[in-house]
């Protein structure tokens, strides 16, 4: 899968991708990330990225030229992207559904804004989708970047090494994670839950399930609405729904 990402930052970017999952999915050829100085497509003695905005008012907004420019560029040297992203905090919201949607491209451009954001031609002639990462501001789109090539490539397969790990993540069946622990079994007093040292894996199993269930119940009952529950999965939401009941 490629990425290309447009920022007036690209030393930022590039630390993002230097470790772990991601580095290792460049390392092995699934991933194949390219970061643009956006400074590089100015045509100007100053490398002006960015100019007053028409109006008047506070800030500077980011100039259409060198960003179509990179775009242009992109598409010459390295194929059309099926996506270009522009990152703004009113766009669509980035969701693990939009991940699961976006892993299947072959490649996405993601354009990181700064200051008051991008010239708004950009949107409605450069870019085919706006995505946010949440609603709260940030001081440019690499972070958002950063987010969405690494839920994105979390998803291609390989990248992550064992494939169940990313299949029972939270929002991937529509339900949050169940509760991990490792060694040691007691810890500040507090013992791992018996049935996780039972060696019954099927006991496990529905543990998880169940607790899976519970989580998403207490903390996100609105990701329930539309969690695809099975046969085994609604009766135990029912047993949880009677075990509250009865709880003080
Ligand atoms: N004036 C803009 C507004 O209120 O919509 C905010 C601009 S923000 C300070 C600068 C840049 O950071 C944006 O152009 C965008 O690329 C990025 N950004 C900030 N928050 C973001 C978010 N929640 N999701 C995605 N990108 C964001």
């Amino acid at each position: 899968m490629k990425f290309d990402i447009v920022t007036i930052f690209p030393r930022m970017v590039e630390a993002g991708l230097a470790e772990g999952v991601i580095s290792r999915g460049i390392e092995r050829g699934l991933l194949d990330v390219h970061v643009h100085d956006l400074r590089g497509y100015t045509t100007d003695r100053h490398r002006s990225v960015d100019d007053v905005p028409y109006g008047g008012g506070p800030g500077m907004v980011m100039k259409p030229e060198p960003l179509a420019r990179a775009v242009e560029d992109i598409r010459t040297r390295r194929g059309g992207p099926d996506a270009v992203v522009l990152l703004s905090p009113q766009g669509r919201r980035f969701t693990q559904a939009e991940a699961v949607r976006m892993s299947a491209l072959r490649h996405v451009a993601l354009l990181c804004g700064r200051y008051e954001g991008m010239d708004d031609r950009i949107r409605t002639l450069v870019a085919t989708e706006e995505l946010s990462i949440g609603d709260y501001v940030l001081s440019g789109g690499e972070l958002p970047a950063l987010v969405i090539v690494d839920a994105i490539s979390r998803l291609v397969p390989g990248v992550v090494g064992d494939s169940r790990s990313v299949e029972e993540d939270s929002f991937s069946r529509g339900l949050l994670d169940y509760p991990h622990y490792t060694r040691p079994s007691e810890f500040s007093g507090h013992k791992v839950p018996d049935v996780l040292l039972s060696g019954h894996h099927e006991e496990v199993r529905r543990w998880r399930k169940k607790t899976a269930i519970r989580r998403t119940l207490e903390r996100r009952p609105d990701l329930l609405d539309t969690a695809a529950l099975d046969d085994e999965g609604r009766a135990l939401l029912d047993e949880i729904k009677k075990e509250q009941e009865r709880e003080p």
